[in-house]
């Protein structure tokens, strides 16, 4: 029972029948090289599965999103995680591909990403715990690049050239501390790391600089997770990374620093997904990083591809609401894949519907007074107009979505009643889901609108043609995505727009939006569709090996925060047995 036992409890009882990778093997039909066991779990290795299958036709593909969410979480995770259990319960031959979470929302918020109720992905503790390495891998590779950078600096202002050249055999790269584009990245919210100084004491203890840390997930290392097609892919795109300028403005790489390969060595085990499976045993791949509002926050363009291959129907969710994590899937990771989505859902739920429409702040976890849990229909009547915008967002697309209506055992019919009228009204199909109380079986109407919807030929298209300028691409999604009146280029973000629209290398890069996922606009207080606003611009990032340019709006940090009261106040490990608990 969903309502009385606590997710950890959920998965535990789930983990008795969970099949071994041995079984997995035979039920998906792969062959015993290709499955890479660790543990209790195991990674594929996609390359062979991909090419084994290549005449195989794709399966439906399916992208999960949300309308703009609340500090709490939506239930994206846990809609796509019970979308996989409907369409199981239905006799279809699904699976799915999820992002791996993120240490800092886990100690902080959230407490796990792995759904929640009886739509969890499992074993819950792995997933929630570092899985099988890919983001240690990452936060290692990332950081070597960090100390190649910092020690050539320091060597290269100890010695003249001649003596440069003599200790070392290396030439000169003169990097500009004032220009340097890479950090440290860790796995936590550490806001006291966002702005440090490094190098201090003696000749020998660095380069004094400014330096920051990001958040592991949200580092150039994981964009490329994501998009990368293979370790050759992945190797030279670390190599083509741009940690700084140097003094005459060329960019400095991974590969300038003699480091590439050394990183990608340490990311050799990342490049295939870990296979885990829905708490009713649907296969779920678990590829790639979260955070659609900093990063890409996609799973992996590999992990689809892979399960396009062994699925009929395959579930991938972008994070996120449509404006920032649809808007990636659609016009950064679908244009990377070249796959084509047949059918979008739109996670929905009444709380977060009546925070659009005014309800009560919510404030370390919780809400001030009982709106979300109470009927209230004029909070939910004034709040559907953010969950038409994003319909209008998604059918820009060419897709016209389903709207799933979580729901919560606090939900009322009235309250859902009105979100279907507003859903229908928009064109849209709407389906209510009760997975997190009842697993698949709760799910069946959600999963037939989504059978349905997927035999429908869609239009999908991008937003814009890669032709298009970095600016006009970006007003083009401040505008026609979030609504905004236009765009504001803070100085030197423009100067540094218009040295990149100049410059042909990054002509067929992705534009990668940086913005707050808590409203359309730049403004994390701001809900539901605000309306007479501008979107600033005060940065752009370059991620030359993802071959992304990052506009950052607003104020949004890379680094997020710890706040005042964090889950991991209530996350133990029993000594006895080794069980983790209050991971929800
Ligand atoms: P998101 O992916 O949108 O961040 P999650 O799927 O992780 O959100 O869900 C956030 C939290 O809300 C989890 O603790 C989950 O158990 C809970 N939750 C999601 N859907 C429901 C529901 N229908 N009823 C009760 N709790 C839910």
């Amino acid at each position: 029972n969903a309502v009385e036992m606590a997710d950890w409890q959920i998965s535990e009882a789930a983990e008795e029948n969970m099949p071994t990778p041995e079984q997995w093997a035979e039920k998906l039909g792969l062959q015993s090289d290709e499955m890479l066991p660790m543990g209790r779990l195991a990674k594929v290795d996609f390359l062979k599965i991909i090419d084994r299958l290549k005449d195989r036709p794709d399966g439906k593909y399916i992208e999960v999103t949300a309308i703009t969410p609340t500090p709490l979480g939506e239930g994206k995770s846990t809609t796509s995680v019970g979308l996989m259990e409907g369409l199981g319960m239905r006799g279809k031959n699904v699976g799915g591909a999820l992002r791996q979470p993120s240490g800092g929302p886990t100690m902080n918020v959230k407490g796990t990403a792995a759904g929640g109720g009886n739509s969890l992905l499992i074993p819950m503790t792995e997933f929630s715990l570092g899985l099988t390495g890919d983001i240690n891998d990452i936060m290692n590779a990332h950081n070597l690049g960090m100390v190649a950078m910092t020690a050539r600096m320091q060597h290269e202002r100890n010695y003249n050239d001649e003596q440069l050249q003599r200790l070392t055999g290396m030439r000169r790269l003169d990097i500009d501390p004032t220009r340097v584009e890479f950090g440290w990245i860790i796995d936590f919210c550490a806001q006291a790391l966002r702005n440090i100084v490094i190098g201090l004491g003696g000749r020998f203890d660095g380069y004094t600089m400014q330096s920051k840390f990001g958040i592991a997930v949200g580092s150039e290392l994981m964009a490329i997770l994501a998009v990368a097609t293979d370790l050759a892919d992945l190797k030279e795109r670390i190599n083509n990374i741009t940690v700084a300028f140097d003094k005459s403005g060329k960019p400095v790489t991974c590969g300038d620093l003699e480091v590439g390969n050394a990183m990608a060595a340490f990311m050799r085990n990342t490049i295939n997904p870990t296979l885990m499976c829905t708490a009713e045993y649907q296969p779920c791949f678990v590829h790639a990083g979260p955070f659609a509002n900093i990063a890409v926050g996609q799973s992996s363009i590999i992990a689809d591809r892979v399960g396009l291959k062994l699925f009929d129907y395959h579930v991938t969710e972008s994070g996120f609401a449509a404006d920032i994590g649809f808007e990636k899937f659609w016009n950064v990771k679908c244009r990377f894949s070249g796959l084509k989505p047949h059918v979008s859902v739109l996670t929905s739920t009444i709380r977060a519907l009546k925070m659009h429409g005014g309800g009560p702040k919510v404030v370390a976890g919780k809400a001030l007074d009982d709106a979300y849990t109470k009927e209230n229909l004029e909070l939910v009547e004034k709040g559907c107009e953010n969950m038409v915008h994003m319909i209008g967002v998604i059918r820009k697309a060419g897709i016209n979505p389903v709207v799933c209506i979580n729901r919560f055992y606090t939900d009322t019919d009235a309250e859902c009643a009105i979100v279907r009228k507003a859903a229908e009204a928009a064109g849209a199909r709407c389906a209510e889901s009760k997975h997190w109380e009842k697993g698949g079986e709760g799910a069946l109407e959600f999963a037939d609108a989504v059978i349905e919807a997927c035999e429908e030929d869609n239009d999908f298209d991008f937003l814009y043609p890669l032709e298009m300028k970095l600016r006009d691409r970006v007003n083009k999604i401040a505008t026609e995505v979030y609504g905004a009146d236009g765009v504001d280029w803070a100085p030197e973000a423009a100067a540094k727009a218009e040295m990149l629209e100049n410059d042909p290398k990054y002509a067929d890069f992705a534009t990668m939006m940086v913005k707050t996922h808590l409203s359309l606009s730049h403004d994390p207080v701001k809900k539901g569709v605000p309306k007479g606003w501008r979107l600033p611009i005060r940065d752009v990032l370059i991620y030359s090996g993802a071959k992304f340019l990052c506009p950052c709006a607003g104020t949004i940090s890379l680094m997020p925060g710890t706040g005042s009261n964090p889950a991991f106040r209530r996350i133990d490990v029993d000594p006895a047995t080794g069980k983790v608990s209050g991971l929800f």
